[in-house]
């Protein structure tokens, strides 16, 4: 893309044509925040954990407050202090979890998450947790993916990436990095802070953004146990009439996926499958065609 298309809102409006040699100062129309569940170490280790998994949670401007409103309903609901720093551990054996994750449904946003089986990555420099490299790319890739459905649907977006303070030396540089190198994001006259490292406790959308990807790490890990519907078949066919979905059948923990399917970003043809839910390394993508049989309307 060259000139105004070029500009980090993928799509500007004319009136901010004035400000094409200043930097922006745009309010943001939409933030996304990030964050991960599970850890990049070798998953033969003990405490290792077998997947790491990214959850990219975008909200509009306006709904914010809403989602946020959300989050402070599940800490009320399971004894959390407004000011505590929710994560999902404690939700995941709490006596009110289904109850708390039902609120999550009332959510006004576009999720993708991107499950990495660590043990099918071939390529050692991703393997070796000493590189980061697992963990930068994953901080930068899915924005593709979410942005696409925006684009689609509305011009002038404008919006924020806002990341949870990842722990190690030179991280939040090689992120910064990956997406100065994108051609499409005009960096230079972005607003300063368009990429905004935070703490998690200072945030409930992080806080947000920890919940879905506890729960879809826990959901993906557990498919991992069990064998999976050949929805492939179905796909090539797309005849739309997937025995498991006509029998009704749970495959693993289907609660935790229903939550979310309906926020997970969405191809043309309205399926989630390598768009919001973003299986990998590559090749495994495949198996995981069956949410779109299972779980769309
Ligand atoms: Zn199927």
């Amino acid at each position: 893309m060259t000139g105004q298309a070029s500009r980090n809102c993928w799509q500007v409006s004319p009136d901010w044509k004035k400000w094409d040699k200043m930097p922006d100062l745009r309010p943001f129309t939409h933030r996304i925040y990030v964050d991960f569940s599970g850890d990049d170490g070798d998953p033969g280790t003990i405490g290792a954990s077998k997947s790491i998994c990214i959850a990219w949670v975008m909200s509009r401007e306006e709904d914010i407050s809403h989602n946020e409103s959300v989050v402070l309903e599940i800490k009320k609901l399971i004894g959390c202090k407004r000011s505590a720093n929710l994560k999902y551990v404690s939700l995941k054996r709490h006596k009110f979890k289904k109850e708390a994750l039902t609120l999550l449904t009332q959510l006004k946003a576009s999720i993708v998450v991107v499950p990495v089986l660590k043990e099918m990555i071939k390529e050692e420099q991703l393997r070796d947790p000493q590189t980061k490299l697992l963990v930068d790319l994953i901080h930068y890739f899915p924005l593709d993916r979410l942005i696409r459905g925006i684009s689609r649907e509305s011009t002038g977006i404008y919006f924020q990436l806002v990341f949870d303070q990842v722990g190690w030396k030179g991280c939040k540089e090689a992120i910064e990095n990956l997406f100065k190198q994108d051609k499409r994001l005009d960096w230079k006259n972005a607003r300063k802070d368009w990429l905004l490292f935070t703490k998690s406790g200072n945030s409930l959308m992080l806080q947000l953004a920890d919940i879905v990807a506890g729960m879809s790490r826990e959901y993906f890990e557990d498919l991992q146990l069990i064998t999976l519907p050949p929805c492939n078949v179905c796909w090539i066919k797309r005849t739309n009439t997937c025995a498991f979905k006509r029998k009704r059948e749970a495959v693993g923990k289907a609660s935790l996926l229903k939550i979310i399917y309906p926020m997970l970003a969405k191809n043309e043809r309205g399926d989630a499958w390598d768009v919001g839910f973003v299986v990998r390394p590559p090749g495994l993508n495949t198996r995981y065609l069956f949410v779109d049989c299972l779980f769309k309307k």
